[in-house]
């Protein structure tokens, strides 16, 4: 059952996603990865709470202090999020009750962070796309969320910034704000979905470590 593997999520069978213009991976696909860079995902994964670890289901706190450990902090998360090749990361995600996470929805884009995020504005028009996610292995759901939104923060050096995204830039950024109000993707689907999501997760977490 090959899928894409979507947001922030690692997969280990699963085949290359398509270049997935409207999908949401936190990770990519991972099949044809060459040693190396398997080895450094890999590596990089398991820094990341994984389902069932508390800490997911926190509600990350404001940040007042834009100093030079929080942008030490950003830099860590870029480069874990990089390493992982997820397109998304977010503070809770390495256990960090920060309210920033960090994204870059295309390869070409350099990686963005965002603190203290608030989304402004968000279109009626929902779109539906899978995603997957890096604190839940071996999951890929079909998530429903506004199609535009408006979002607005600061970055590392505490300016502020607007974003406003579409397609896949905007459904990464609900996705990792989402994290940090606690909320995962098994919490935005149909009860049915997540009874299959559950099962696949929990093939995934009992899969031998990888090599
Ligand atoms: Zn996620």
């Amino acid at each position: 059952m090959p899928e894409p593997e979507l947001i922030d999520s690692p997969s280990e069978e699963e085949s290359p996603s398509a270049d997935g213009t409207d999908e949401l991976e936190e990770l990519k696909g991972v099949e044809e990865l060459d040693p190396e860079t398997r080895a450094r995902r890999d590596a990089a994964l398991r820094h990341v709470r994984k389902f069932g670890d508390v800490v997911l289901r926190a509600k990350a706190l404001p940040v007042e202090r834009f100093d030079d450990s929080l942008r030490a902090e950003i830099e860590r998360m870029g480069e874990l999020m990089e390493d992982a090749l997820g397109v998304g990361l977010a503070a809770t995600q390495v256990g960090v009750l920060h309210r920033v996470f960090v994204y870059r929805a295309y390869s070409d884009d350099p990686i963005h962070a965002l603190v203290n995020p608030v989304i402004e504005w968000s279109s009626e028009e929902l779109e539906v796309a899978e995603e997957g996610c890096l604190s839940l292995p071996g999951v890929h759901v079909e998530v429903e969320r506004p199609a535009r939104v408006r979002v607005s923060g600061q970055d590392a050096q505490g300016e502020p910034v607007t974003v406003e995204a579409e397609g896949l830039e905007a459904r990464v950024i609900q996705h990792e704000l989402d994290h940090l109000d606690g909320t995962l993707i098994l919490d935005r689907i149909s009860r049915e979905a997540r009874r299959e999501a559950m099962r696949a997760l929990r093939e995934a977490m009992s899969a031998p470590e990888p090599r």
